[in-house]
């Protein structure tokens, strides 16, 4: 039965079809957690993606197809002959032992590739393995499933191993290289943290069997391309922060209502799509941009890498010429100071600082006569 809040939620996104979480959208919330705009779209399964290209602020990002046929290409490779480069990198680059290794393929159940089966059947043959029944340790393409804020959200896995160490871990095939044992570390913890939604699935699935947490590790298994060749190596990574992390985020989803408390009652980012397939939005996009600029957001740089609203957001940053375009390192360090107008005015002596800016005031009107004299000295020049 329905509640309230998913009704405020419902009338938020009004009458487009709902948009479910998927482990890349659990993932963002980690990387924005204080964002009240994104928790508000995604809990109300609205198409971000379209709301900000209807606003004029269309989304840039994601992979390129080029991208996307290069890692499925390393991905088929690394499974290829049952799980062959996976078990060489398992074993001579991590050192681990596998004495018996037996893989399961869950890509589909006898040819049916819905969801809902394939998640029937990892449920059962993950079951009986954490029993220590059968003889399954590689689990490809698992369908792992939450609940998240009464919605069933259905997430994959590019495997999960057992009997690394007599847990669970999950591994995440990657197309972007490990050069030197080093690899991007913005790639690292984009997976990272995706990963993390499957370590949670994953527990909650063994959880509802009684079987504690502990029987799946929060060590990920990084496999990608060594150096500049296509030869797949490995790596472990330290999940235990970005879980918990995650972990609190779901709880928050969980609370919504308090969040949609706050909102004016009748705020809604209904696109009003045309009812013919074509979905043409015809509500006036400055009616819709008005509803967004109504609630909270916490722009940073790094939006731009995994939220679809980012241009919106930092076009609005702008506008309001917030601190937040330059990043949180440099909020920081202008802590109290919420505007690049106010920075500008406490650096030329136009505002008279407050007494927990005096400090901060005195350094900027330092900064600006160096910067003074530097100009002058290039004039002269
Ligand atoms: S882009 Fe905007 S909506 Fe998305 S997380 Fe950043 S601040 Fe929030």
């Amino acid at each position: 039965m329905k509640n309230p809040v998913d009704d405020r939620l419902d009338a938020l996104r009004g009458s487009a079809k709902r948009l479910d979480y998927n482990a890349r959208s659990l993932a963002a919330l980690e990387n924005n957690p204080r964002c009240t705009l994104r928790a508000l779209l995604d809990a109300s399964g609205s198409d971000k993606a379209a709301i900000a290209t209807h606003v004029g602020h269309p989304p840039s990002f994601g992979q390129s197809s080029f991208a996307i046929t290069r890692g499925n290409a390393f991905e088929a490779m690394v499974k290829d002959n049952g799980c062959a480069e996976l078990l060489r990198v398992l074993r001579e680059t991590l050192e681990l032992t596998l004495p018996e290794v037996g893989y399961e393929d869950l890509n589909d159940v006898g040819g049916d590739g819905r969801s809902k089966q394939r998640h029937e059947r990892t449920e059962e043959v993950l079951l009986r393995a954490a029993r220590g029944e059968g003889d399954a340790t590689l689990f490809d393409h698992p369908m792992l499933r939450l609940l998240i804020g009464g919605h069933k959200v259905y997430l994959e896995p590019d495997l999960v191993a057992l009997r690394i160490d007599g847990r669970f871990h999950v591994v995440e095939i990657k197309s972007f290289p490990i050069i030197d044992d080093q690899a991007d570390s913005t790639q690292v913890r984009a997976a990272t943290t995706q990963a993390c939604a499957y370590i949670i699935a994953l527990r909650d699935l063994l959880g509802r069997a009684s079987i504690g947490e502990e029987a799946v590790s929060d060590t990920i298994v990084l496999v990608a391309p060594k150096d500049f060749t296509n030869r797949p190596t490995g790596a472990f990574v330290d999940a235990r922060k970005q879980v918990a992390a995650l972990t609190r985020q779901l709880s928050r989803i969980e609370r919504i209502g308090d969040l949609v408390d706050l909102l004016p009652e009748d705020l809604t980012f209904d696109l009003d799509p045309t009812p013919d397939k074509n979905k043409q939005p015809r509500r006036p996009a400055e009616e819709l941009t008005e509803a967004l600029d109504q609630v909270l957001v916490t722009y940073r740089p790094d939006c731009l890498n995994h939220c679809e609203m980012a241009f919106y957001c930092r076009s609005r940053a702008r506008a309001e010429a917030s601190l937040d375009v330059l990043g949180p390192a440099v909020r920081e360090q202008f802590g109290g100071i919420d505007t690049t107008t106010m920075v500008m005015g406490l650096a030329r002596g136009e505002l008279t600082p407050s007494e927990d800016q005096v400090e901060i005031a005195a350094a900027l009107r330092h900064a600006a006569r160096l910067r003074a004299e530097l100009e002058d000295l290039g004039g002269a020049a």
